[in-house]
């Protein structure tokens, strides 16, 4: 099988592969040297326990702060804490590298269907994220510009941090890491990224060590078929695995990586059965299309706390049982205060 794209769902991925035998190629279009985890690092350590253990890393090895409060401050002066359970910053670069091992990777290769032999292959997996660059485009698709900045020597930043834009159209994070080091961004539908200029004001001793960046995918996978075409199946960001409220995408990802590898395993002609994953899927993921609709809502400024009271009692209730894969308390009245902030 050939694997496009060496971020989080291509590294997990083609490593559970391997580990089931499968022979894998990974084809990857930055340079080995330039080859960076794109991405602010946070996710719940609750389920990067699992798929260390699956994959048989020790999560504590990457662990680079563990959050005990999330700071939102909304508009209108609204502020909001929430408690933290389980939310971590931890080392996505080297998690990445480790699960590659070994692994045959071709760097520098951008693979596009037309220069790309996909008969050569029993299967294509595209995980190239953002660019779904294997497939189709998805007639619905939607992308939240997005950048930021690796700092290092900022002082007084140790938890959490996120000021949330106006009709949702994006947030600023600070998320620190280790050593007073911490990713400092935003998303942003307007590009105005609100926050950044005025956090390098306030911290002139903060030193960037990165600038980086690309957009984020917000439709969830409903919106995001086909996914698969010919031998080509998409896995992660490349179908809409990214939580839509957040433009979170690391456990999405991963969780859609253990699907396809449920499906392939449960096929007794060794065939992939692409409905059977679709549908698995489609069905894991359903909500994130509710919680996608209260954004763009929120967007257009149609968010009706009453007549959508059945999309926002459906994010709440998703998230309230899925409280430990998001690593932070999921609290009715601080969601509803949060919504209508915005
Ligand atoms: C600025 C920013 C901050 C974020 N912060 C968080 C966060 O804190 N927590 C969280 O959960 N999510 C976050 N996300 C989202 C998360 O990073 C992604 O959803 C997740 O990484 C998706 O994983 P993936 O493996 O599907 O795609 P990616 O991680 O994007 O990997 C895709 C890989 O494919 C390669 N590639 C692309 N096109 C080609 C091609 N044609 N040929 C070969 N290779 C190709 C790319 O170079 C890349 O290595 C953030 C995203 C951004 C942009």
């Amino acid at each position: 099988m050939a694997i496009v794209g060496a971020g989080v769902s291509g590294s997990y991925l083609g490593h559970m592969l391997r580990r089931r035998g499968h022979e894998i190629e990974i084809f990857e279009s930055s340079t080995e040297d330039k080859h960076w985890a794109v991405c602010a690092w946070a996710a719940s350590k609750n389920m990067l326990n699992r798929f260390s253990n699956q994959a048989g890393l020790n999560f504590e090895n990457y662990i680079l702060h563990v959050g005990k409060t999330l700071r939102m401050d909304l508009p209108n002066h609204v502020r909001e804490y929430l408690d933290l359970k389980g939310l971590v910053t931890y080392n996505k670069q080297q998690w990445e590298h480790d699960l590659l091992g070994d692994m045959k990777v071709t760097y520098n290769r951008k693979c596009t269907p037309g220069n790309f032999s996909s008969d050569r292959y029993d299967y294509v997996i595209d995980c190239t994220g953002m660019h779904r660059t294997m497939l189709p485009r998805a007639p619905e698709d939607f992308l939240i510009p997005a950048y930021e900045y690796l700092l290092e020597n900022v002082h007084g930043m140790d938890e959490f941090y996120v000021v949330g834009y106006m009709r949702a159209k994006g947030y600023f994070w600070y998320f620190p890491l280790d050593n007073n080091r911490g990713y400092m961004g935003a998303g942003d539908i307007d590009k105005k990224y609100e926050g950044v200029e005025s956090f390098l004001s306030n911290h002139p001793e903060a030193r960037i060590v990165k600038k980086i960046g690309r957009p984020i995918r917000l439709a969830p996978p409903r919106r995001m078929r086909p996914f698969h075409s010919g031998n080509i199946v998409g896995v992660g960001e490349s179908i809409g695995c990214v939580f839509p409220m957040l433009g979170e995408g690391i456990i999405p990802s991963l969780i859609c990586c253990d699907i396809f590898l449920e499906v392939l395993d449960g096929s007794d002609s060794g065939k992939f059965d692409f409905e059977k994953y679709t549908k698995i899927v489609l069905k894991k993921f359903a909500y994130y299309d509710d919680v996608y609709r209260i954004v763009r809502l929120k967007m257009k400024n149609k968010l009706n706390m009453v007549k959508h009271m059945r999309l926002l009692l459906s994010m709440y209730r998703n998230m309230k049982r899925e409280e430990s894969r998001f690593g932070f308390e999921v609290n009715l009245d601080k969601m509803t205060r949060l919504v209508k902030a915005l």
